[in-house]
């Protein structure tokens, strides 16, 4: 029996989410083309007959500008203390200096193996290029390639976490398909809607803090604030006469329901907090 912790490490929109989506087959972690939407480790247990593997999606690798950033930097760094294996993730149309820079300056100890995810976007000479890069590198025990949205090369990837995880037995039962509870899985598919919902600069103003989650024997009823950091950004959270929030409810109660299997009364607040992302106190309540 092999067990351990596998953490997902790479620049903002390398595909951290969409490979431990397409690793465990259940929409865990939400994905989107806009960066920093992934503000939590979440956790995902992938379980076979002789192996548990425990995955972790942590925040991209940014600049502390405002505290909330210097909080997702804590998560990176202490996920990478007590990891078993680290995939560095880099997109492989990006810049490999800059990747190679980035994943030098963190000193890994854990095994490392780098994974090249978008091949299916790219010609087979840059493929070359990008292996040949990274094949030298004394961080990495190895070099891989992968499209994590077509599916490709995640066995041989797997194949290769699991020969580097330590023996031992699981540390969660097999039906914890997460540890994070259900609150967290709901705020973080309304936040995706957000994120698709509203223009530029609104979805980083945002937050989403689930107050209520109550199942019922035919539905669940669950409540959640919408934190905004100013009365304007609450009228277009809301939208010319609720339109925009009612649109906001919908999309979101469908894929709520979807996710938990149940039908859904989904009802939404938004809230002004000014400041909300450089005050540490609401930061810990909204849980980073
Ligand atoms: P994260 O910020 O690292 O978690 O990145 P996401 O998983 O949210 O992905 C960012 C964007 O890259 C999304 O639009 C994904 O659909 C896209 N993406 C992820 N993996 C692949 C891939 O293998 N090929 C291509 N072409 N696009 C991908
Ligand atoms: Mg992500």
């Amino acid at each position: 029996m092999k067990s351990g912790f596998v953490n997902i490490f790479g620049k903002p929109n390398a595909g951290k989410s969409t490979l431990l989506n397409a690793l465990m087959g259940e929409k865990l972690a939400i994905v989107s083309p806009k960066v920093q939407t992934t503000r939590h480790r979440i956790k995902g247990i992938l379980n076979a007959k002789d192996y548990q593997v425990i995955f972790s999606d942590t925040p991209g690798i940014i600049e502390p500008k405002y505290k909330l950033h210097e909080k997702m930097m804590q998560a990176v760094k202490s996920s990478l203390e007590d990891a078993d294996v680290a995939l560095l993730i880099v997109d492989i149309k990006d810049s490999l200096e800059e990747a190679d820079e980035i994943f030098s300056s963190l000193s890994l100890k854990v095994p490392s193996i780098i994974v090249l995810n978008k091949v299916d976007a790219v010609t087979n000479e840059r493929i070359d290029e990008a292996v040949g890069f990274f094949s030298d590198e004394k961080y990495c025990k190895k070099v891989l390639i992968i499209s994590a949205l077509r599916n490709l090369g995640l066995q041989e990837l797997l194949d290769e976490i699991i020969s580097l995880l330590p023996e031992g037995e699981p540390f969660y039962t097999d039906d914890n398909l997460s540890d994070l509870p259900m609150k967290f899985f709901v705020g973080e598919l309304i936040r995706e809607k957000i994120y698709s919902l509203y223009k530029e600069e609104i979805p980083y103003h945002t937050t989403v803090l689930v107050q209520q989650f109550k199942e019922k024997t035919t539905l669940t009823k669950i409540t959640a604030e919408i934190i905004v950091q100013r009365e304007t950004q609450k009228g277009i959270i809301l939208g010319e006469r609720g339109k925009m929030i009612k649109e906001l409810g919908t999309q979101a109660r469908k894929d709520i329901e979807e996710f938990i299997g149940n039908k859904v009364f989904l009802e939404l607040f938004v809230k002004v907090r000014p400041k909300w992302r450089d005050n540490e106190l609401h930061l810990r309540e909204y849980g980073y």
